[in-house]
């Protein structure tokens, strides 16, 4: 797509156009490029999932894993998330996106589950577009009735900021999703503006510590102490604690050492396609039978 197109310079929150052309600059273009193509993305089936475990540092057990997207290109090639999420949720194309990783996550557990390769949990991220679509707890819903995956094996994971910009409204939708029996996460704790007084307020179960925060964890005094007392203030609370990014045996080390439940990150493993992830959970059930997956954890 050369020549002139109109943009709708959401950024800005208003609703002018602009005009953009293959003279203005290249982030612009980019953009445009990217949105024209993800417009089709769904149905030209470009989209595929990588699942990365997350494993239980107390016995080594993978007790599941998180959904990330990837998106296959044919001209463009693999564009990383980061690239066309916001971009997606600006434009919202993220509702039907999400509801696709929704399903196929839901989907691929169950069928996991029932080639016997356990009782896997499966974490998918959620965008503040989908956190407030007025149906999301009727879409979760009839995800898990249409895959037959039980409710607890469901976390959805969600950012401090998507709850932080509408509190009561964010804590009603909480509570409808808890309803339902399904997990809930937030997602690169300590990066956005929590407020500690209202975290005791979201019915969550996990705080995922964000991986800025873990990667120098063992030289940077003050990395630790944040991590330290996000490990601290998960459990006062009674919430449990995943580390995000452990990229080092020194950094597994210190985590188990200092009471972090679970970790996730390429010590492990990267995230996978699932035939690769299959591969890895058969593995580690052939490694010892009966206490599957087992690792043996520093
Ligand atoms: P996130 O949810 O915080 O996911 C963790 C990111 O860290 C992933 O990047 C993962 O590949 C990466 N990661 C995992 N272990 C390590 C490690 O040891 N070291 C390093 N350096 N990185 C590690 P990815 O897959 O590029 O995803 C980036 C972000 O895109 C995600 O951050 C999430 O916010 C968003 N995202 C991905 N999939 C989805 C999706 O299906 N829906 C929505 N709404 N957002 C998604
Ligand atoms: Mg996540
Ligand atoms: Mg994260
Ligand atoms: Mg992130």
């Amino acid at each position: 797509h050369a020549g002139i197109a109109m943009y709708r310079a959401k950024e800005t929150g208003r609703n002018n156009f602009q005009f953009f052309t293959p003279a203005m600059n290249d982030h612009a273009m980019e953009r445009l490029r990217i949105e024209n193509n993800l417009r089709s993305a769904l149905e030209r089936e470009e989209f595929f999932l990588h699942y990365q475990p997350q494993v239980d540092l107390a016995t080594g057990r993978v007790l599941g894993m998180e959904v990330l997207i990837r998106w296959q290109h044919p001209v463009l090639g693999m564009v990383p998330p980061d690239r066309f999420i916001e971009l997606a949720e600006e434009i919202g194309l993220i509702v039907p996106i999400g509801a696709w990783v929704l399903r196929t996550a839901c989907r691929q557990c169950v069928a996991w589950q029932r080639a016997g390769l356990g009782q896997l949990r499966v974490a998918v991220n959620l965008s503040p577009l989908q956190f407030y679509q007025e149906d999301l707890v009727h879409t979760v819903k009839g995800v898990l009735a249409e895959s037959g995956l039980a409710p607890h094996l469901l976390e959805l994971e969600l950012t401090e900021s998507m709850m932080m910009n509408d509190i009561e409204h964010a804590v009603c939708i909480l509570r409808d999703l808890k309803s339902i029996g399904v997990h809930l996460s937030i997602d690169d704790f300590g990066t956005g503006y929590s407020s500690l007084s209202y975290l005791k307020r979201f019915p969550i179960d996990l705080l995922k510590i964000d991986q800025s925060f873990v990667r120098d964890i063992t030289i940077d005094p003050d990395d630790e102490a944040i991590v330290l007392s996000i490990i601290s203030l998960a459990h006062s609370l009674r919430l449990k604690v995943i580390a995000e990014g452990v990229e080092t045996e020194a950094q597994l080390a210190y985590l188990k050492r200092h009471g972090c439940d679970y970790m996730q990150g390429y010590y492990f493993s990267r995230p996978l396609p699932a035939q690769a992830f299959e591969q890895l959970l058969r593995q580690r059930r052939s490694l010892s039978q009966d206490t599957s997956h087992l690792l043996p954890l520093v």
